[in-house]
């Protein structure tokens, strides 16, 4: 008899709306843990859409077909229920939170994951050295922390503090949307390091890029490219350096003359 993992994620025939449009028509997606996908495709195809169609964001509709996290029917769980079981985005366009300390912001989240994990809550002072070391690691000034989330934080700061909340959350899924935009070359080298550890512990990666030199270094196991509403093409790598090289708007066949 074999044993193989249950996927962690298991999308079928997802249909999501924004109002009375439908964005997603129908994806078909099964995600290991351990497992890196890059979700590739033309601006407005949807990429952005499918993550917070997952994390819960109540303005995005799943209107057919069924997402299941775990084991357990996630459409049928609110957004920090979702969190709590282990599912992380990192916003495109990470907001601004004004008036709440980001150390207070990722402690409360950090010890709500570690609650439902049955894990003990981290106090304010182990804390702060556990997210000192992180903020070091990925290059962001320490006097981040007792700034309000995000507030005046340049685009590049911005997707490091989601690097933070991801390292210290360890979710079992993490979906980073263009999480290299804006970023320098050590931020994006800060990516790829931090992308690896997680996922040697066992994380699994959604991951949107249009940046064939991240997406090379990530080593994905499976490259989407979306168009129409669903999952065009499946592929390995070849298909992202294929896409670099000749575009979403050419057909594969003639991009292959
Ligand atoms: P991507 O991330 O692939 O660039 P998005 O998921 O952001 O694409 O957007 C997919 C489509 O949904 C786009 O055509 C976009 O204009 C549309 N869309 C996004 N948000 C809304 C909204 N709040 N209301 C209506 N349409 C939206
Ligand atoms: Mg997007």
């Amino acid at each position: 008899m074999t044993t193989s993992t249950p996927p962690l994620l298991q999308l079928d025939a997802l249909r999501v709306a924004i109002g009375e449009k439908t964005i997603l028509q129908s994806i078909s997606l099964d995600v290991a843990p351990g497992e890196l996908v890059v979700l590739m495709g033309a601006n407005g195809s949807g990429k952005s859409t499918l993550g917070l169609a997952l994390a819960g964001h109540p303005a995005y509709h799943a209107t057919n077909g069924t997402a299941r996290f775990g084991g357990a029917d996630l459409l049928a769980m609110e957004p920090q229920d979702r969190a709590r079981a282990g599912l992380f985005l990192s916003f495109q366009a990470p907001p601004e939170i004004p008036g709440v300390k980001n150390n207070l912001f990722i402690r409360t989240a950090m010890n709500a994951v570690r609650a439902a994990r049955g894990e003990d809550p981290q106090d304010a002072y182990d804390f702060l050295g556990s997210a000192k070391a992180a903020a070091t690691t990925l290059g962001l000034p320490e006097n981040m922390l007792n700034r309000p989330v995000n507030d005046g934080f340049s685009g590049g700061e911005r997707k490091r503090n989601e690097l933070l909340q991801l390292s210290l959350l360890r979710p079992r899924l993490a979906v980073l949307d263009e999480i290299d935009s804006g970023m320098d070359v050590d931020g994006v080298r800060a990516v790829v390091e931090l992308v690896q550890r997680l996922r040697s512990e066992g994380t699994a990666f959604i991951v949107v890029s249009h940046y064939l030199q991240l997406i090379e270094s990530l080593q994905p196991d499976t490259v989407l490219r979306l168009a129409d509403g669903q999952i065009a093409e499946r592929g390995d790598i070849t298909l992202a350096q294929r896409i670099a090289r000749t575009g979403f708007v050419q057909a594969p066949e003639l991009a292959e003359a």
